[in-house]
């Protein structure tokens, strides 16, 4: 008997619509390895839709009043805080993260986004006045681009989508959401969901693959502004596919962020913080600034590596749906394949596999066979060159180098292509503060490791730009003489 699929629709103008040629792609529940969901395979027509209706919607909603913009978006803030639970399944169906992550964290965390936006609608609207002197005054005022795409990938939809909508719409342009075809079921629910509460037009979401309806969108004329949240790779074809029209771009991308533990680092927090929040745990490594790359001060390198080992052994690997779960499965055959290569590289290259290593159904129930399981690993080495210590995995394997000085341990840091975040465990005020200077990273945490709404800015190969309020606006001058 086969099951039936639920189907969802893209979101344009108002209307929940199936992709123009009724082309569909199945999803998979990276859990169990079977399809469960269908969602519309849009193309060049459905992106010519989307770009249309948000460009219908753009006047009325950019001359709102902010307090009329905030209002709309309280609303949407409380459709996440009704529907969390619903929200937080689907996710986690979707793509594997933990339903503690997503019912626990992420979701909370959206309501908390949307308030947030809508307390600072009016922010987006204050200008500065410059006085040049008598009867010659300066004056800006701050406007929204237009029409802006949000292309965000599988790790993260929900809190991703909020992140690029919420800011944008609170700035008054409306907004189009390309949502990654690995998981894509979250997104398009929550367009349902939103159609109830928003003008119609204001904000569109079309799902289906990258280069079949990602690419026309990032060619239209009539988007404005671009933020990508994805991979190196796509970045730069997203670069040059937008240069002719010179669009502004954001592009969050991706990491290998150090966590750096000094020896006089509180052990107790360091071990479960480097251990779990940074890699292993949070959705199986599969987070653009994990940090898998592990940097340990000698004096405590063996004993951090034994207190590691312990937290690790702990890990739950199982159905995502399950609170008592610990550790997801890979979102996908195609990057759960990546995955288990770099567990053959670090292997050859060299590297000390120092713990977990294995990879498949043995790791799991029998009813979750099909899914795609890693289980959590520790490489270690002293050659911070290795493929595995430069190249983003993107699943639960980390690497652990160890540094003797302060010095050694910025220079192994800041020897990478990416600079999006980075761990300090320490003690000392004067170490905490003259790394935060010396890391060249967007971000920089010091005894903890997790991201809170400060926009997620990177350097180097981790992109520039972010999504907040001003990013969705830009300042327009005015001279004034009488
Ligand atoms: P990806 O680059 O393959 O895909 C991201 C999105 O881009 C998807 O929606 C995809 O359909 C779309 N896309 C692909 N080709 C396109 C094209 N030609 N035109 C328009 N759109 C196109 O990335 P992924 O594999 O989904 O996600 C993993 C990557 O995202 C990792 O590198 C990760 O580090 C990064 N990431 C970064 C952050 C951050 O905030 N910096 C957060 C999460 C993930």
């Amino acid at each position: 008997m086969t099951k039936q699929l639920r189907e969802y629709s893209n979101l344009i103008g108002g209307e929940l619509r199936p992709a123009a040629d009724g082309g569909t792609l199945d999803s998979v529940d990276p859990a169990t390895g079977e399809v469960w969901a269908r969602v519309p395979r849009g193309r060049a027509a459905d992106a010519e839709a989307a770009v249309a209706a948000a460009r219908a919607a753009f006047p009325a909603w950019s001359a709102l009043p902010a307090a009329a913009r905030a209002a709309y978006l309280r609303k949407v803030a409380k459709v996440f805080a009704d529907a969390a639970r619903e929200l937080a399944e689907l996710e986690t169906r979707d793509n594997g993260r933990i339903i503690s992550e997503t019912a626990g964290r992420d979701l909370p965390g959206m309501t908390y986004l949307w308030n947030n936006a809508a307390a600072e609608c009016a922010r987006a609207a204050e200008g500065r006045g410059v006085d040049f002197g008598p009867g010659v005054q300066g004056l800006t005022r701050r406007e929204p681009y237009g029409v802006t795409l949000g292309i965000i990938p599988w790790n993260s939809p929900i809190s991703t989508l909020s992140a690029k909508a919420a800011w944008a719409l609170a700035a008054g342009n409306t907004v189009i959401i390309k949502p990654a075809e690995q998981a894509t079921v979250s997104s398009l629910r929550v367009g349902e969901l939103l159609r109830e509460v928003l003008p119609p037009g204001v904000l569109n979401i079309v799902s289906g693959l990258g280069e079949e309806v990602g690419d026309p969108l990032v060619r239209s004329r009539g988007v404005d502004k671009i933020s990508l949240t994805g991979s190196v790779d796509t970045a730069k074809i997203i670069t040059r596919a937008s240069a002719d029209a010179l669009k502004p771009l954001a592009l969050e991308l991706g990491g290998k962020s150090p966590n750096i533990v000094f020896a006089d680092a509180d052990l107790d927090r360091a071990a479960p913080g480097v251990t779990t929040q940074a890699i292993f745990t949070a959705n199986a490594g599969q987070i653009c600034y994990g940090g898998s790359r592990v940097l340990i001060q000698r004096p405590v390198y063996d004993e951090m590596i034994e207190r590691m080992r312990a937290v690790a052994a702990g890990i739950r690997l199982g159905d995502p749906l399950s609170p008592d779960t610990t550790m997801g499965p890979i979102v996908s055959r195609e990057q759960y394949e990546r995955v288990t290569s770099y567990l053959e590289i670090g292997v050859k290259e060299g590297a000390e596999l120092v713990f977990g290593g294995r990879s498949g159904a043995e790791l799991v129930e029998e009813r979750l066979a099909g899914g795609y399981w890693v289980e959590p690993t520790l490489f270690a080495t002293t050659d911070n060159g290795l493929r595995v210590c430069q190249e983003e995995i993107f699943g639960p394997v980390a690497v652990a180098i160890p540094f003797d000085t302060e010095e050694e341990a910025v220079a192994i840091a800041n020897d990478s292509s990416y600079g999006l975040a980075a761990g300090v465990w320490t003690r000392d005020l004067g170490t905490a503060h003259r790394m935060f200077r010396a890391l060249e990273t967007g971000t920089v945490w010091v005894n903890t490791f997790r991201k809170v709404l400060f926009p997620l800015e990177g350097t180097k190969d981790s992109g520039y730009g972010n999504d907040s309020l001003l990013a969705y606006t830009r300042e327009k001058a005015g001279l004034f003489e009488f």
